[in-house]
């Protein structure tokens, strides 16, 4: 079901469950600011989502209420992975979910990463 992406943070949400490791998840990445994990439903060869490690539901409130440093560590460790998955040559896609129209789920804020094969055009 997916959900409205200016809402107050659930801290039972399934992300802040895997931040507190009391979910498991496949880590590839992990730093201060970021976790960066594979999808359990890969979309393609390479599927990864990397979230933050703040209370934030989307980029609405990430945009507005995060530090600069935690702006630029997540935009970092985000380059990180594309770059540890040896995705940077051929090419990667990233994909953040936003709200009802755009079908966002888990409301913590996430950024997909996909890879591993030549992508299709973008679906609008
Ligand atoms: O952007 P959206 O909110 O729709 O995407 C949520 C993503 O989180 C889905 O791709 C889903 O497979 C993934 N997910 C996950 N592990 C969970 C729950 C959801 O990787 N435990």
């Amino acid at each position: 079901m997916p959900v409205a992406a200016i809402a107050d943070y659930d801290d039972n949400n399934i992300f802040a469950r895997i931040l507190r490791g009391e979910i498991p998840n496949k880590t590839v990445y992990e730093d201060q600011w970021a976790l960066a994990f594979h999808d359990i439903n890969p979309q393609a060869p390479v599927h990864v989502l990397v979230i933050p490690k703040g209370r934030y539901v989307s980029w609405a409130d990430f945009s507005k209420q995060a530090s600069t440093e935690e702006v630029a560590g997540f935009v970092r460790a985000v380059g990180t992975v594309g770059e540890m998955l040896g995705l940077e040559a051929p090419g990667y896609r990233l994909l953040a979910n936003a709200g009802l129209d755009a079908h966002q789920e888990v409301p913590h804020l996430h950024v997909h990463i996909f890879g591993g094969r030549k992508l299709g055009p973008m679906l609008v």
